[in-house]
């Protein structure tokens, strides 16, 4: 890596007669404060090459490398000048004007098309050599790090280029036993026929009638009974918007931008705001769009898209009591809302589903047990009370995922486990595609990232995801819909069918 800056210091009086004074501070601080940061051992850091003397300003060049950032080298130097200059003679640096930053970086690969990003121009490549201009970056920019991030952000684009098409790491971890299948329908099309559920009445959604939603609720207690409460989680109820901060930080919102729901509020409460609105509502039965623009905020926050990023926010700066570690908690009060487009099927890929998010957050060791004695109790349910033909296999993270797919932090400790279930409507078992039910996550980031800290030890977090619509898809695409059909263990959860509504 290699950064080149050229700037102009200006002073807030004539230096004409302190050029010595000045070219000797910046000697030593070549020799000393532009050296900070580069490792032991190592040659390197920033070093000034050109000064031109102006009577009240000074252009500099400065190259550096990758241990010192060429724009935090002038930010030292200035506050080094300012100091001595103003002590010495009460002559301070009025501002710096970047006049060219050309940044020069190593990529993995070539690119094969144009790589652009914002805040940058003229993005050149030799090779696997990058070249690109820095030059319109405000200072607050430089000082937030934009250029280490415009940096990243190149290299993922050139990376993404090269890995696109590439399949998803997934390693099978275990399979149970071939199961007898009861049938071979798609139960979403099965059950609309019979009226247990209704197309929503916008995309994507549902309308659980009562026997469906029996089966739904009835998943719930099994996996609250049966996994959640014999372990020691307890319940909390979280709120359904997340506000964009929450999903800056968990990573949503420059992996998932393109699934969220976006929420906007009213602008104004004032019912005199809204007459003209409410008038044309009265008389044309429809909804003035383009007025109704004008009355509400541009969103700040999103719908949930999962439970975890509110559940990390509440515990945001906070320690957590050795006594509660590990720290077990669930929602299932929040649906989650995303846009699945194009992938949209049945009742198992949906706009707006229902799920149970368990939340651990804990030591490693403890992390660890966790995840043993979780993969226990879901056996238990899969095995004896659902009874289903499933498996599980170790994915990547879903954050990087959800992330972009880039974040390569990742420890070995970390990881996801997807359990997958075969659906019969699909096809062979061999040959279809099976439907992952649920997950389970282990990661270091989260509690860094909110900066939740226990009395002593490091902590990890992790969640899984328990769908109820796609543990209700797996069973009755499994077992159908008659429930004399049913596991008995099934059975004794969900009690008689409800008479259901009868309509003509
Ligand atoms: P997929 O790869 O199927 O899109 P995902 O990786 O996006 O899933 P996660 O974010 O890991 O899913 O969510 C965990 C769980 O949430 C899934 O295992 C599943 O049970 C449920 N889930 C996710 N997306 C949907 C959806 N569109 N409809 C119904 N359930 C879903
Ligand atoms: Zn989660
Ligand atoms: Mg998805």
């Amino acid at each position: 890596m290699k950064f080149e800056l050229v700037c102009l210091f200006k002073f807030s009086g004539d230096v004409d007669d302190k050029q010595d004074y000045i070219t000797k501070l910046i000697k030593a601080a070549e020799e000393d404060l532009l050296k900070r940061g580069v490792p032991k051992d190592l040659e390197g850091g920033a070093s000034v090459k050109d000064m031109i003397f102006h009577p009240h300003a000074l252009e500099l060049k400065v190259v550096s490398d990758r241990y010192v950032r060429a724009h935090d080298a002038v930010f030292r130097l200035k506050k080094n000048l300012s100091r001595n200059l103003g002590k010495e003679y009460h002559i301070g640096i009025r501002g710096i004007d970047i006049i060219s930053y050309i940044v020069e970086l190593q990529c993995e690969f070539k690119p094969i098309e144009p790589v652009t990003v914002p805040f940058t121009e003229d993005i050149e490549f030799e090779e696997r050599l990058c070249r690109f201009n820095a030059s319109k970056l405000t200072q607050e920019q430089m000082e937030n790090n934009y250029v280490d991030r415009i940096i990243k952000r190149i290299q993922e684009k050139v990376n993404a280029q090269h890995y696109k098409g590439k399949a998803e790491q997934w390693n099978l971890i275990w399979s149970s036993q071939e199961k007898r299948m009861v049938w071979d329908k798609d139960p979403t099309v099965e059950m609309e026929k019979r009226g247990w559920i209704l197309k929503g009445p916008t995309k994507g959604k549902w309308f659980y009638k009562p026997q469906a939603a029996k089966i739904l609720n009835t998943m719930e207690r099994i996996a609250i009974e049966e996994v959640l409460q014999p372990l020691g989680f307890q319940e909390v109820i979280q709120s359904m918007m997340v506000p964009f901060d929450v999903w800056i930080d968990t990573g949503h919102m420059e992996g998932v931008p393109n699934e969220i729901y976006y929420v906007s509020e009213p602008l104004t409460r004032t019912p005199s705001e809204w007459e003209g609105f409410v008038d044309h509502v009265k008389i044309a039965r429809e909804i003035p769009v383009a007025l109704l623009k004008e009355l509400i905020s541009e969103p700040r926050s999103g719908i949930c898209y999962a439970q975890c990023p509110v559940i990390y926010w509440s515990l945001r700066n906070q320690t957590i009591a050795d006594e509660s570690l590990p720290l077990l908690v669930y929602d299932r009060t929040v649906p989650s809302a995303r846009y699945e487009s194009g992938g949209r099927h049945g009742i198992e890929r949906v706009d707006e589903f229902h799920r149970i998010e368990p939340v651990y957050i804990g030591t490693l060791e403890q992390l660890t047990d966790l995840r043993e004695s979780l993969i226990q109790r879901y056996t238990y349910v899969f095995e004896e009370v659902l009874e289903l033909e499933w498996r599980m296999a170790q994915v990547e993270p879903f954050y990087l995922q959800q992330s972009g797919g880039t974040d390569k932090g990742a420890d070995e400790n970390e990881g996801t486990i997807d359990f997958e279930a075969y659906l019969p409507y699909r096809g062979d078992r061999k040959e279809s595609e099976w439907l992952e039910f649920q997950n389970l996550s282990i990661f270091g980031k989260y509690t860094k990232v909110f900066n939740i800290k226990s009395q002593a030890k490091e902590l990890y977090s992790g969640c899984s995801g328990i769908g109820l619509e796609r543990w209700a898809s797996a069973f009755l695409a499994q077992k159908g819909l008659e429930p004399g059909d049913w596991p008995e263990r099934f059975r004794e959860f969900h009690g008689d069918p409800p008479k259901g509504l009868k309509l003509l």
